[in-house]
């Protein structure tokens, strides 16, 4: 009786507008509390998946926040979207670093943009990255010149002025820190294996007492061991073989056999990921561009099924996965902010 009545409550043009009213607030204004008043080191996985689509998730992107700094590392397709809905302040963000120019790495770079220039950054918007980098961000501003004035025409100079619009390109070397404003955080970037992408990087952090390695797209050759030795937190991609094996088997479509096949000789292994973060002695390891990316509990052990004797400290990432890493402890914790 109780539900008839409900049903027909809903009907009611002015029980519509209150029911509207709360969730239209949850749903645009559903504040995470992102920033808090503990230091520490954090990460939210912004992007969870390779090029491989998988329902519900971003391609590449980790968002690394040092105090009350961000740093995002990777844009792919779907991790602007993501970033805005997590309620990021876009003048915390101090720069984005493209770990290599593949375009499940870069691709959201345009709405980081748009999203960065409404919110109020006071220069174009920096990106770091190997060299060709300054031609990714000419290629974009050149592909996006009318949408620019388009905006700022309808916006005004105030709002969206045309001297902040467009790319600050900065080329990274290998082993050269760089260069921030964030007292106590050091990025370092080394040279990674993904041949034939001659440019590609990964990222050691550390900030105060706190430490993390992005391995961004490898083959297992030696380099991200040597910069994880020790670190909290050791963020890997990584390939299964047995998983992508079995999709080439089923796959309806000569092209994506010969790219499931091509593939695995540019990737770390989840056998190899899980032997390096045992080697290192990494406290954690967190698995991102994942390929493919388990989509059921089954998947997801028989993915992880090679590390089983190797290494258990181990969590397999989504998009809205957060670690915490407060300075001056050893604490690692992770919670799900989606
Ligand atoms: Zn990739
Ligand atoms: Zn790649």
């Amino acid at each position: 009786m109780l539900f008839l009545i409900g049903l027909s409550l809903i009907n009611l043009p002015k029980v519509q507008d209150k029911l509207l009213d709360i969730g239209l607030e949850r749903i645009a204004f559903n504040t995470q509390p992102f920033l808090d008043d503990v230091d520490t080191l954090k990460v939210v996985v912004c992007g969870s998946r390779a090029p491989l689509p998988a329902p519900g998730r971003a391609e590449t992107c980790l968002l690394v926040e040092a105090g009350d700094d961000i740093y995002i590392f990777d844009m792919g397709n779907g991790s602007a979207n993501n970033i805005q809905q997590y309620q990021v302040q876009w003048p915390n963000v101090k720069g984005i670093f493209i770990t290599h120019m593949h375009s499940d790495h870069m691709a959201d770079l345009p709405d980081a943009h748009l999203f960065s220039w409404i919110q109020g950054r006071n220069a174009p918007l920096k990106v770091y990255g190997p060299k060709g980098i300054n031609l990714v961000t000419k290629g974009f501003e050149l592909a996006y010149s009318a949408d620019y004035q388009y905006r700022n025409l309808h916006h005004g100079d105030e709002m969206l002025p045309m001297s902040i619009s467009g790319y600050d390109a900065i080329t990274i070397k290998n082993d050269k820190a760089i260069e921030n404003e964030t007292p106590g955080l050091e990025i370092l970037p080394f040279a990674v294996n993904h041949e034939p992408v001659n440019h590609a990087f990964g990222f050691k952090v550390v900030y105060k007492d706190r430490s993390l390695v992005i391995s961004g797209d490898t083959i297992n050759d030696g380099s991200v061991q040597k910069y994880s030795q020790d670190v909290d937190l050791l963020i890997h991609s990584a390939i299964s073989i047995d998983l992508v094996e079995r999709v080439r088997k089923i796959s309806p479509l000569p092209q994506l056999d010969k790219i499931l096949f091509d593939i695995q000789d540019y990737h770390t292994t989840i056998k190899e990921a899980g032997e390096i973060a045992r080697d290192a002695n990494v406290k954690h390891l967190l698995i991102y561009h994942s390929i493919p990316t388990p989509q059921t509990s089954i998947m997801e052990k028989v993915f992880f099924r090679p590390i089983d004797n190797i290494f258990n400290e181990y969590t397999l990432s989504n998009d809205g996965t957060r670690v915490i890493m407060p300075v001056g402890s050893d604490e690692i914790l992770i919670d799900e902010i989606n």
